[in-house]
């Protein structure tokens, strides 16, 4: 166990600017980051895998009522709440995922089970319920993800075209030298019944490998679906010849050039960091073995608390 660990978060990048969230928001916001950044140290302090470390830092962000993952949690065009989430390991490439999931507490923990407990990568819908349930994992009622903001964005969606997304993710090395992603998401705003973004999808908006880097993406889907985004940084790193910098800005560069937005930690097997956005600011922080956390909500991408 040489190496030292990092750890960086995520929580989304839509519409976060001074205006909308005030001095007080903004400490509310930092204080959840921090508390996620604090549960991803208590595993890797403790020796434990940076697999299980994403998954709690993931967990504490779906259970804030803030951000758009678990409750809290963005509504369909039918007024209802289906999450997507994933989970990858960079030192074997095993990956386990669901979609469209409605009453699993903390969609992150049920990619863990479909990554450690099934022989598959993808489960949908019911069967993705069904599957969680047998192995106990905790169910919540459609009302336990509702929040009355979500509820009065979908309203105002409703009358004007316009999409309000944020995902939360993680990417860590960890100390045994491994690299590991997650992601987690209730989506974009008045999505279509059925409709699955990137986050869930291995390769679109999670990656993970040893090899290259870890990848978790926010943003317009469909467009880091299309760019299959992060495979295609941990391509550049790994063949490309690119810094993680330079293919992660490049990665956004390829979402920008078809029209779409959003953001993007990584992490590489040298603990380097890259942090990206498209949009003016991104929920975020960094914690890294021996030093003090930092996270930060506006830009530029480099600036922290
Ligand atoms: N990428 C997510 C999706 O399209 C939304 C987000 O990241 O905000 O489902």
């Amino acid at each position: 166990m040489a190496a030292k660990y990092t750890l960086v978060i995520h929580a989304g990048c839509e519409g976060i600017t001074r205006k909308y969230y005030g001095p007080e928001a903004e400490q509310e916001h930092l204080a959840f980051l921090r508390k996620s950044l604090a549960a991803g140290r208590a595993v890797l302090d403790g020796g434990g895998r940076g697999l299980d470390a994403v998954c709690a830092a993931v967990e504490v962000l779906e259970d804030c009522p803030l951000f758009n993952a678990g409750r809290g949690s963005v509504f369909t065009h039918d007024g209802i709440i289906e999450m997507d989430a994933s989970l990858m390991s960079g030192a074997d490439l095993a990956a386990g995922a669901v979609a469209g999931v409605t009453g699993i507490k903390n969609p992150v923990r049920a990619a863990a089970l479909v990554l450690e407990k099934s022989s598959h990568v993808l489960l949908i819908g019911q069967g993705a319920e069904r599957f969680a349930e047998n192995f106990g994992l905790e169910k919540s009622d459609p009302e336990y993800f509702q929040t009355s903001r979500r509820r009065k964005e979908y309203l105002t969606a409703q009358k004007q075209a316009g999409e309000q997304f944020g995902t939360v993710g993680a990417v860590c090395f960890d100390r045994a030298g491994n690299l590991a992603a997650a992601s987690s998401t209730g989506g974009i705003t008045g999505k279509q019944y059925g409709r699955v973004g990137d986050s869930p999808v291995i390769g679109a908006g999670v990656y993970a490998d040893n090899a290259s880097c870890a990848v978790s993406c926010t943003g317009e889907g469909e467009f880091f679906l299309r760019r299959v985004a992060a495979k295609r940084i941990a391509a550049m790193v790994e063949f490309g010849g690119f810094s993680l910098e330079a293919g992660a800005a490049a990665g956004l560069d390829n979402i920008k050039a078809l029209g779409g937005k959003g953001g993007l930690i990584a992490v590489d097997k040298a603990g380097r960091t890259a942090i990206s956005f498209t949009t003016r600011g991104m929920f975020r922080g960094l914690a890294r073995q021996g030093e003090t956390d930092r996270v930060a909500m506006f830009g530029p991408p480099g600036s922290w608390h």
